[in-house]
């Protein structure tokens, strides 16, 4: 066996490799980076299990919203302390509360994000906050079929491609899994993020510990960027989007995995029992009562069991209905893959030679790009709340 399934649609799930019945199979990484199965072929004995188990050769069944909500956690430091509306922290601790265990992402050792087991709701808050860059499932997923086969409710959170790495790998629907699928632009291999630390953190780089991408204050929506933590979690280095040119280059798919720009799950059809996702009330006309700004999330149930999930923390969250076709005019990655930048190719040629410090000048450029849009984007909304000049516009618009 020689190639488990195409390399360009590869998402690095690790159905594979926990399938395999002889351990031949590991990922390794290329020059970007990016982790694939190798087959170790004089132990391999050809089974094909881990065709079997593969997302890519046997596509997962997607399945079509049920319920749609914008939401948040009713709890205002749950939904303070997470990316968006703190849901995935709520669904977790209802779970682990109840004698479950949750598999989710994990950037307590910033140089190493990946999946891990918790069972303890003081554990849960590793769990928070998206990590934006490919969490490694590693020898994970034989743990989680071992505790549904023990009888515990299992929750999985994560991308997309990784719920269906799991559900591929357990081949069979077991009733106390729950899988809680994000909505996802893409993810960076590992190494773009570890160089980009050392870059920006220098001499300072040994004492980083743990790393954010999104921040949050008081009434305000999270911003995006890069921070690094130390062991205290003091912060070492950390900056906004768009001068933080990590966050820049996430943003605009500089340095995805290649599988990302044709992901099959940029779909309205989902492969998690319950999808979520941030929403963007930038109008501020989003019928929710208080602290919306502090992060508010998409909520899609698709399954009969992310139906009752949700009734079961129905109570600690702060939710209202919203038409799912609103979400997919608003989500680009509800209905397609994210396009890679057009110096995506630039930048791996520069990162492959140099590292992330010989990027710069590209980032730099895109830079004066994105501030150039917002810049334009200010000027308009300034316009648009001056009401007669709103009208005016309206007209002249619909005359011409
Ligand atoms: C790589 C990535 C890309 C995303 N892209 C978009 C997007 O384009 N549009 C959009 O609307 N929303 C996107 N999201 C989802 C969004 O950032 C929030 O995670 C989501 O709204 C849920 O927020 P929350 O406050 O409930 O949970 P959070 O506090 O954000 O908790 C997130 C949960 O996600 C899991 N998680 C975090 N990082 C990773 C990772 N790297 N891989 C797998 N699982 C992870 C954790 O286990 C945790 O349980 C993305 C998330 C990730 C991780
Ligand atoms: S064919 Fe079987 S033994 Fe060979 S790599 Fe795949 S799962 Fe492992
Ligand atoms: S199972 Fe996952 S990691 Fe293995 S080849 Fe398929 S997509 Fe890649
Ligand atoms: S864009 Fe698709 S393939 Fe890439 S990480 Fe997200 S779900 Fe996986």
């Amino acid at each position: 066996m020689m190639e488990i399934c195409p390399k360009e649609q590869c998402a690095s799930c690790y159905a594979c490799l926990n399938a395999c019945p002889t351990a031949s199979i590991q990922l390794q990484e290329d020059e970007r980076g990016c982790l694939y199965p190798v087959v170790n072929q004089s132990s391999c004995i050809d089974c094909g299990l881990c065709q079997k188990v593969c997302p890519v050769c046997q596509p997962p069944t997607l399945h079509s919203c049920k319920e749609s909500y914008i939401a948040y956690a009713a709890n205002h430091r749950e939904q303070q302390t997470a990316a968006s509306g703190g849901l995935a922290a709520v669904l977790s601790r209802h779970v682990v509360r109840h004698g479950g265990v949750v598999y989710g992402a994990s950037a307590v050792d910033a140089f190493n994000v990946q999946h891990v087991r918790v069972d303890k709701e003081a554990d849960l808050e590793q769990l928070k906050g998206s990590k934006y860059v490919h969490s490694k499932i590693g020898v994970l997923l034989k743990t989680l079929k071992e505790d549904l086969q023990a009888g515990r409710d299992v929750i999985f959170v994560g991308t997309p491609c990784q719920v269906a790495g799991v559900r591929g790998f357990l081949r069979k629907d077991y009733p106390n899994f729950f899988a809680l699928d994000l909505v996802c632009h893409g993810v960076p291999p590992q190494k773009v993020l570890n160089s980009a630390i050392a870059y920006y953190c220098g001499d300072e780089t040994s004492r980083v510990k743990s790393v954010r991408f999104r921040r949050k204050e008081e009434g305000q929506h999270s911003i995006y960027g890069l921070y690094c933590d130390d062991a205290g979690g003091q912060l070492v280095y950390g900056d906004d989007h768009p001068q933080q040119h990590y966050a820049l280059g996430f943003m605009a798919a500089m340095f995805y995995r290649p599988n990302c720009h044709t992901c099959p799950y940029a779909c309205p059809d989902r492969v998690g029992d319950i999808t979520l996702g941030d929403f963007w009330d930038r109008d501020g006309k989003a019928a929710l009562p208080a602290q919306k700004t502090d992060g508010i999330s998409m909520l899609i149930v698709n399954t009969e069991r992310g139906k009752k999930l949700m009734a079961d923390v129905r109570n600690e969250i702060v939710c209202v209905e919203h038409p799912y076709t609103d979400f997919t005019r608003r989500n680009g990655q509800l209905t397609h893959p994210m396009r890679r930048h057009a110096s995506s190719e630039n930048f791996w040629k520069s990162f492959v030679a140099g590292g992330f410090a010989a990027t710069e000048s590209i980032l730099a450029k895109h830079e004066k790009l994105v501030r150039k849009n917002i810049l334009k984007k200010k000027i308009k909304r300034a316009i648009y709340t001056i009401p007669f000049l709103e009208k005016l516009l309206l007209m002249i618009f619909h005359k011409s």
